[in-house]
């Protein structure tokens, strides 16, 4: 589904240039569950958001279903971003002056769904997601967990083939941190590629294989189970 050839990230500020990707090789399949670990600063969001197509690569080859994209324009990186990729922050990224509902139903609403069509979707994914019963709140009105349950059905609501994961847990307690890791270990078993970034060993067991960063580098990868 995704495969890299010598990734490199180059970041320059103030006259000073830092590599935060370097030579990253990797391939990852439909259906996988992936988790990217390492020490703070090692280049986990930035390959996350290069294989979200959110960053372009200073040199290197992205794929994407053997398609190469690295060299795609913004019009075309946000065409397969809408049609293929989910986004789940730690910080949950949701819009405050919007209620849970209408927070999740933004993305229907970009693709132009019909209105009884995108009542169907959201009802039901918030219903999947046990955030119905805040439907009509807002996000300050929600705990931590809740509003990370409406950040995935948020990301999930275009069924997206490919969910990437920063920190999902980060900002949570471990009860609601568990729920979820809970949820995203579903959708990956309904056919959902997950790839998360995480600090936590409990989060990276739920994963199918672990990346080690360092300085920017794979340093192991460890299969944890087979598909
Ligand atoms: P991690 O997610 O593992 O903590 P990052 O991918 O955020 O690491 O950062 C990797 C390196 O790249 C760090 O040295 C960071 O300071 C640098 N970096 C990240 N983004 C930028 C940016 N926009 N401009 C300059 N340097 C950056
Ligand atoms: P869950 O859906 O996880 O079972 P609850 O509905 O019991 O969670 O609420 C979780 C937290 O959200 C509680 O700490 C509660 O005090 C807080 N909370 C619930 N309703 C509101 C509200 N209308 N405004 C602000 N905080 C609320």
């Amino acid at each position: 589904m995704i495969k890299t050839n010598n990734l490199m990230k180059k970041f320059r500020t103030n006259e000073v240039e830092t590599t935060a990707l370097n030579n990253v090789n990797l391939e990852i399949n439909e259906g996988e569950f992936v988790a990217i670990m390492g020490p703070s600063g090692c280049g986990k969001s930035t390959l996350l958001n290069i294989l979200g197509l959110l960053d372009n690569p200073s040199s290197g080859e992205l794929f994407f279903y053997n398609e190469r994209v690295d060299g795609y324009n913004e019009r075309q990186r946000t065409n397969l971003r809408k049609e293929n990729i989910g986004f789940v922050f730690q910080s949950f990224n949701l819009i405050e002056e919007l209620t849970i509902y209408e927070n999740v139903e933004l993305p229907l609403l970009y693709m132009k769904v019909s209105s009884s069509e995108r009542k169907r979707r959201v009802n039901e994914t918030l219903d999947r997601m046990k955030i119905m019963h805040r439907a009509k709140h807002f996000p300050q009105q929600l705990s931590g967990g809740q509003q990370q349950r409406a950040a995935i059905a948020r990301a999930v609501i275009t069924n997206p083939k490919l969910i990437l994961a920063d920190e999902p847990t980060g900002n949570l307690d471990s009860t609601n941190g568990e729920e979820v890791m809970n949820l995203l270990t579903q959708l990956n078993e309904t056919g959902t590629t997950i790839v998360m970034v995480t600090h936590s060993p409990s989060d990276a067991d739920r994963s199918h294989r672990i990346i080690q960063l360092f300085d920017g580098h794979i340093v192991t990868e460890n299969m944890r189970q087979k598909l």
